[in-house]
């Protein structure tokens, strides 16, 4: 049976269900990497160039540590994954990254995802994927449409609040604490890309920090899309990072909906979507709400110590606003 190796990163939290079920009905055998850990972002820092993010650091500590475990590695070229929308170049550009500093590799499953014109072209792109497995187009229309079945409904599960299974097994312990928006006394939106915001070692375990405080979390992945990009619209013009739509619009969608209690964005050092994403989101959010707004910036030298103590404070705070508010607001 073909191995087809998975690195756990970057659009692996969003797509991974598809994937998964794709090539399994194919009839390949999937070897996903290990979760996050010390070794797989050393190893990943001392392969990739320094000027790189995190989450890029980290998928090269997973390509490395499916080394000699598979046939072919999955390595799929994002270029964008919505109409007229892109995604950051170094996520387009890893492949070639690591082509070029990884020496001994498998084949690569180099599929390019560019749905800027067209949703339509991921039938193309699993076409091509499916070629390296089998030449049965049937078969691959067939394995594509069921995969492509059951990531649409883990999307809807999503919205409603509730991380489904494929992401509780990725989150480990993070998955639990979860919960349904809303359903607690104090929420708050955590505001990252896929693969900050689900991958617990790099964000060291925010999600399931905010559940021991006793606090419900969303993600954007909770929110509507299609309203979000409707929300967009204020804007002078379209934003060109798929990723901005998601958290700006998601922002405005935050603050009509009302019930946020605190928005932490996540973002790693050096980020350049983030660098006037996230500064677009905390003006709004300050312009037209009184929601506290915090942002942490990650690298493979952030310190837990730190993070923590500058979300219990963050926590403590919105906590004690609720209880101690008074006529003289302390906080505008
Ligand atoms: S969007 Fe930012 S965090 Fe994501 S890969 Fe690009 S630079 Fe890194």
């Amino acid at each position: 049976m073909v191995k087809v190796g998975i690195p756990r990163g970057l659009y692996y939290y969003k797509f991974s269900t598809l994937w998964e079920n794709f090539f399994t009905e194919l009839g390949a055998e999937i070897v996903i990497s290990e979760k996050t850990n010390k070794n797989i972002i050393l190893e990943g820092t001392n392969h990739c160039v320094s000027e790189a993010c995190l989450p890029i650091k980290a998928y090269f500590g997973h390509v490395l540590n499916l080394l000699g475990k598979a046939d072919f590695i999955f390595l799929p070229r994002f270029t964008s994954i919505s109409r007229k929308q892109y995604i950051c170049p170094e996520v387009a550009g890893v492949q070639d990254m690591i082509r070029n500093s990884i020496k001994v590799m498998p084949r690569i499953i180099d599929t390019e995802i560019n749905l800027r014109k067209s949703e339509k072209n991921s039938w193309l792109a699993a076409l091509y994927t499916g070629e390296f497995i089998t030449g049965d187009k049937q078969k691959i229309r067939t394995a594509y449409k069921n995969a492509l079945d059951k990531y649409r409904n883990e999307r809807q599960v999503m919205k409603s609040g509730v991380l489904t299974d494929e992401f509780k097994q990725e989150a480990g312990t993070m998955s639990l604490r979860v919960i349904q928006k809303r359903s607690t006394t104090l929420t708050v939106a955590v505001l990252g890309h896929c693969y900050t915001v689900y991958d617990s070692f790099i964000n060291m375990e925010l999600i399931g920090k905010l559940k021991e405080y006793g606090i419900g979390v969303v993600t954007l992945d909770m929110l509507d899309y299609q309203e979000s990009k409707d929300r967009c619209s204020e804007l002078d013009k379209m934003l060109f990072w798929d990723y901005g739509t998601r958290a700006y619009g998601g922002t405005v969608q935050l603050i009509e909906n009302g019930g946020i209690d605190g928005v932490i964005a996540i973002t790693s050092f050096g980020c350049g979507v983030d660098s006037f994403v996230i500064e677009l989101v905390e003006k709004k959010l300050r312009a037209e709400s009184d929601i506290p707004f915090m942002k942490l910036v990650l690298d493979e030298h952030s310190a837990e110590a730190g993070f923590c103590t500058r979300l219990e404070a963050f926590v403590d705070m919105i906590v004690r606003r609720g209880i101690h508010e008074d006529n003289i607001s302390s906080y505008r």
